[in-house]
């Protein structure tokens, strides 16, 4: 399947996309998880993005451009993919029209996940994630902390809270959302692809995903 989910931060996009890609061989493509692993690497990419990734801005849309168009075209991309935080903005989501276009591949749909803001935020602030880049699983120390505090029930390495997971950090990405990315829901509604999806149960979210493209 070829989908791009949207949504604000703590919505459930990386959640939903690790759940489909069992579905099929689709591979989650989280343009977060890419850029904090060029942070990690200490690579001119990851330099250039951090001071804007820890104050809760965007990483310029060349950047992002010039990354994704390489990261469609890799093999494992072939069988489908789920695009995770990307795009995040109007001229993003043109760009990526024209790139679809070049590379003659078809969405299936575009999924708006919609969650309210109080639930965001309450996720936002008691999320952990594994350190592990291979693994970063995903908890919430009041719904689903690790077994032993602050260890990865899955992989053993350190449990910890994300740079830009700080009140402030938070607070700016919130407003990054909805002045930069909450617009494409309209620019999609538009062109006939879109699927809104309010809930706050990630199950739900992929259950209305699956009937919509007929799996
Ligand atoms: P995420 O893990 O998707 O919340 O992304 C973490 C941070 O990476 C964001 O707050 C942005 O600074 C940056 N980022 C991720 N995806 C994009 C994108 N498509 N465009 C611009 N910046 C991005």
């Amino acid at each position: 399947m070829r989908l791009i989910l949207l949504g604000a931060p703590g919505a459930g996009k990386g959640t939903v996309a690790k759940m489909l890609t069992g579905l099929d061989g689709s591979v989650q493509i989280s343009t977060g998880d890419i850029l904090r692993g060029e942070v990690r690497a200490g690579s001119d990419l990851g330099k250039a993005a951090k001071q804007h990734m820890d104050s809760g801005g965007l990483v310029p849309d060349e950047v992002i451009m010039g990354m994704m168009e390489k990261r469609l075209q890799q093999p494992d991309a072939a069988k489908g993919f789920l695009l995770d935080g990307f795009p995040r903005t109007i001229p993003q989501a043109e760009a990526l029209d024209q790139l679809l276009a070049k590379l003659g591949i078809q969405l299936d749909a575009v999924v708006n996940i919609d969650v309210p803001r109080d639930v965001i935020l309450d996720r936002l602030t008691t999320r952990r994630t594994c350190s592990n880049p291979e693994c970063q699983e995903i908890y919430n120390v009041k719904t689903r902390p690790p077994k032993q505090e602050g260890v990865c029930d899955k992989c053993g390495s350190p449990v910890i809270q994300r740079d830009d997971e700080t009140e402030e950090a938070i607070s700016k990405r919130l407003e990054t959302y909805n002045e930069k990315t909450a617009p494409l829901a309209g620019y999609y509604e538009k062109k006939g692809d879109l699927l809104t999806v309010s809930s706050t149960s990630s199950d739900e979210v992929v259950d209305a995903i699956k009937k919509r493209i007929g799996m």
